[in-house]
Formats: C-alpha cells, sequence, structure tokens
C-alpha cells in the first residue's frame, strides 16, 4: 500500500497547503484518512477526486474534516458532467450524532459508522480504531493491508494503550503538535519527547511527525523525537509518500 501526506498542518493550513489529509492507495482502491481543511484542493495534485471510493474521518475538529462539505459540493458538479465513477462513502463515529448525520449528501456520498473493537475492511484494507484521549471523542486507526500495517494516531496526548495499540506496525503517522518543552498534553495533544515515548514503546519500525505546530523549526521535533527512539523518523511534508 501506498500513504501520501496531503495534509500535515496543526489546527489551520499555511498557505497552499493543507491541514490533517493522507492519501492511501492500494491497487485501484483510494482513500483520504481525514479530511481538514486545504485537502480537497491539495489531494487533486496527486489524484483524480473521482477515483477516490471516500473518507475515513477520526474525529469532527475543522482541522480533520472541514472539506467534507466541498467534497460533498464536487460530487454534485462531478455528477452534473458525468465524472463520478465510484460509489463515495465517509466513515465516521457516531457518538456526535450532530456531526455524523451531515457525512451523507443526497445520493451521492453515503455514511457509515464505525465501532471500534470492530475490523472493518474496505477494498483490500482493514481497519481497526482506538479511543484516543482528546476533548472530543476522536480514534486512532491502523490499516492493514497484505501483512503490512500503518497506524494513524490522529489527536491524542499520550497513554499507555495507545502505544499497545500502535505496537510492531511498519509506519506510525504521529500528531507531535509540540516541541518537548510545550506542554500540549493539557489540550490533547503529543509533543515531540510525548512521540519519542509511543515510538520506543510501541517498537516501530519508522515514524512519520505530522500535525505539526506553527511555529519554531520543525527539524528540532525529529532531534527531539530521536533523543527517544534510535529508529527511522521523518517530517511530514506536503506530497511525502511511503510505499509498504
Ligand atoms: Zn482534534
Ligand atoms: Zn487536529
Amino acid at each position: 500500500m501506498k500513504v501520501t501526506v496531503v495534509g500535515f498542518w496543526h489546527a489551520y493550513p499555511e498557505v497552499g497547503e493543507a491541514t490533517s489529509g493522507y492519501l492511501l492507495e492500494h491497487n485501484d482502491t483510494k482513500l483520504l484518512l481525514d479530511c481538514g481543511s486545504g485537502v480537497l484542493s491539495c489531494v487533486q495534485q496527486y489524484c483524480d477526486v473521482n477515483d477516490l471510493d471516500g473518507i475515513v474521518l477520526s474525529h469532527y475538529h475543522h482541522d480533520h474534516f472541514a472539506d467534507v462539505g466541498p467534497f460533498q459540493y464536487a460530487r454534485i458538479i462531478n455528477k452534473g458532467m458525468g465524472k463520478n465513477k465510484k460509489e463515495f462513502t465517509i466513515y465516521g463515529h457516531q457518538e456526535d450524532t450532530a456531526s455524523f448525520n451531515k457525512l451523507a449528501y443526497k445520493d451521492l456520498v453515503n455514511s457509515y459508522a464505525y465501532e471500534e473493537g470492530k475490523p472493518l475492511e474496505i477494498g483490500p484494507f482493514t481497519f481497526t480504531f482506538k479511543k484516543t484521549h482528546h476533548p472530543v471523542p476522536c480514534y486512532a486507526m491502523k490499516v492493514e493491508c497484505e501483512e503490512r500495517a500503518i497506524v494513524y494516531t490522529a489527536d491524542s496526548s499520550y497513554f499507555e494503550e495507545l502505544a499497545d495499540f500502535a505496537r510492531g506496525s511498519d509506519l506510525v503517522i504521529a500528531e507531535c503538535s509540540g516541541y518537548k518543552n510545550d506542554h500540549v498534553g493539557q489540550y490533547g495533544h503529543m509533543n515531540s519527547k510525548d512521540v519519542g515515548k509511543l515510538a520506543r514503546v510501541s517498537d516501530v519500525r519508522q515514524m512519520v511527525l505530522s500535525h505539526l505546530p506553527h511555529h519554531g523549526n520543525h527539524a528540532k521535533l525529529k532531534n527531539e523525537v530521536e533523543e527517544e527512539y534510535s529508529g527511522e523518523v521523518t517530517i511530514a511534508k506536503s506530497g511525502l509518500a511511503f510505499i509498504l
């Protein structure tokens, strides 16, 4: 499978970029993991929107789902031009019913509620979910395909079960919202020290730092994670792709 960073910013996108969004592909199945602001525009650098099968959402904060509405409009416009090729489904949790109920749109977008502890198969991918520690209900996700596993932490402060969930995976896309002296845990986020601990405890092969802060030099985040962890650490940037 292949995963491409579409957007990596925390909270809001900087010029020409996007907040959380990762394009997951295997053969003809193409999904977005999260769909924050700027993602619909940026994903078109890597994929025709009409080739997408759907979006899997971690939670309903704007930096993870703001572009759902624009996607619905893309479906209606492309239908008018006869370009919609596939069914399109948005997967989300149902703990915030008002937000979940906005995912489906006319007969153009389906919605599906995933649940923790219940594996979900989408094309060649098997998803499992783990509730994180965040001010609103949010789920980390593990994607398995042909004996490879990617874990996306979504938004969370550090907790041991998150490391258990990530254990042994080939690639972890971890939120890293602050430098080691930034006290982001109180807001339900991880700093570089937390991410380093997650990497070390879960013994993963490779870490990608994402959901990056708008201050400081991101290269420092990598150095700080490497104080805790000796594996490979990469800082997310637009278009960065991994093939597993
Ligand atoms: Zn959030
Ligand atoms: Zn976020």
